[in-house]
């Protein structure tokens, strides 16, 4: 059977095009979806062909710990939209950063990463890389000052999150970038909540860009990943070894979803986008409502920085409301659309009270830092018509105490 396989230079398509064919790589059979190659090992021709696999003068799938080709398709297209050399993918997004930051460092090196980060990114830059002689250090992510402070010593490794989870805080990439480079440490980007369509952190200086793909990358709840990026010398010589013989591989059927969602992506960020912001909009007129975050918002306090690093304000609003948790919980259980989650990138409206869940652990000290208050929701905005959203949103916070008539109290 032959196949009318015809090669485009993937660097002549628009981004959208390039989701959809990039990576494609068709079997013989001439599939129109790429192929789900549900297998954990590879045959040879001959005891001679996996002798020089083995030896690598030959290449040859050899067991899906290493690679296999729904993989590799996954992620050729992720290298594709990021403008990344290279991209490995893994089970999970915490899979990606740990095997980030594991394979890069060793015992005696430094890292500084930005106080708002994913909860478990926090544990494993605060908890675990100490008990292996890591020393950790971190910083207010807006505060150059406190970066260049930091970075005034040698140090190895930058770990940063821009928009930040939850208050939506920017970073100055460019910036610390420059700081980083110059104390001799590679900087990492978690781009969840931008998206690569929305923020390329390797156009302001990033070194490594990581993913949680099973947030928007999926954007329908269905399965975890993770992906890495970087130059092709740091991917094969630095994090593959680690990855190839610790074993956090990535199941080909997952990566089959993750290369189907891919194909959707610009049109659910763009249509997420747009309901987000009509809500910060919406949420900021409510008189219920004290503050709105949302990253292209003229009212957030870094907005000329976010509109410098991102085309778009993403998919994720955060508001607070006066009254504490007490109120927020009231909000939170009147939902009748909005779903009450801890995820977030999903198809479906989710709402979390940070400070009880995903922030439960780092503790009030930490959180008041952050400014996570009491009254702190974060609402992840999918695909339902924002006009339903408002209107559940509307139901949700009426009769609640005003911010005018809880500052009269
Ligand atoms: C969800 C998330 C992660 C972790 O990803 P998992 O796929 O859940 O392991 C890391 N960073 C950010 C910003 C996230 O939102």
């Amino acid at each position: 059977m032959t196949t009318t396989h015809k090669t485009i230079d993937p660097s002549k398509l628009r981004p959208a095009t390039r989701l959809v064919h990039g990576g494609v790589h068709r079997s013989a059979h001439g599939e129109t979806a790429e192929a789900l190659y549900l297998t954990s090992g590879y045959v040879y021709d001959s005891a001679e062909q996996a002798e020089a696999t083995f030896a690598g003068t030959v290449e040859h799938y050899q067991y899906s710990r290493f690679a296999n080709p729904t993989i590799t398709m996954l992620e050729e297209r992720l290298a594709l939209i990021e403008g990344a050399e290279a991209c490995r993918t893994t089970a999970t997004g915490m899979a990606a950063v740990h095997a980030t930051m594991l394979s890069h460092l060793k015992t005696g090196d430094r890292v500084v990463a930005s106080r708002a980060l994913f909860g478990s990114c926090h544990w494993i830059v605060s908890t675990l890389l100490p008990r292996y002689g890591i020393i950790s250090e971190f910083v207010d992510g807006g505060d150059l000052d406190q970066w260049r402070r930091a970075l005034s010593r040698p140090a190895q490794l930058v770990l940063l999150e821009t928009p930040s989870n939850p208050m939506l805080e920017m970073v100055d990439m460019k910036a610390v970038a420059e700081l980083a480079h110059a104390a001799g440490a590679i900087v990492v980007v978690d781009n969840v909540f931008a998206t690569p369509l929305l923020q390329q952190p390797m156009k302001f200086g990033a070194d490594v860009v990581v993913y949680s793909c099973t947030k928007h990358i999926d954007g329908q709840g269905r399965v975890l990943g993770g992906a890495v990026l970087a130059s092709r010398k740091w991917i094969n010589d630095t994090l593959q070894p680690f990855i190839r013989n610790t074993g956090p591989a990535l199941s080909p059927f997952n990566a089959w979803l993750l290369l189907k969602g891919l194909e959707t992506l610009p049109l659910r960020i763009d249509a997420g986008c747009r309901s987000a912001f009509a809500i910060a909009d919406f949420l900021a007129a409510r008189p219920e409502v004290a503050r709105v975050w949302y990253p292209l918002r003229a009212d957030h306090p870094q907005v000329e920085l976010a509109r410098a690093q991102m085309s778009g304000g993403g998919t994720v609003v955060t508001f607070e409301v006066p009254g504490g948790k007490n109120a927020a919980f009231t909000v939170m259980n009147r939902f009748q659309l909005i779903a009450v989650s801890n995820n977030l990138g999903d198809s479906k409206s989710l709402a979390t009270h940070p400070a009880t869940t995903t922030h439960m652990r780092i503790g009030a000290e930490e959180r008041a830092k952050l400014g996570i208050t009491d009254g702190v929701i974060r609402l992840s905005v999918g695909l339902e018509d924002a006009e339903d959203l408002k209107h559940d949103l509307a139901q949700a916070l009426k009769g609640l105490g005003t911010v005018a008539a809880r500052a009269a109290e």
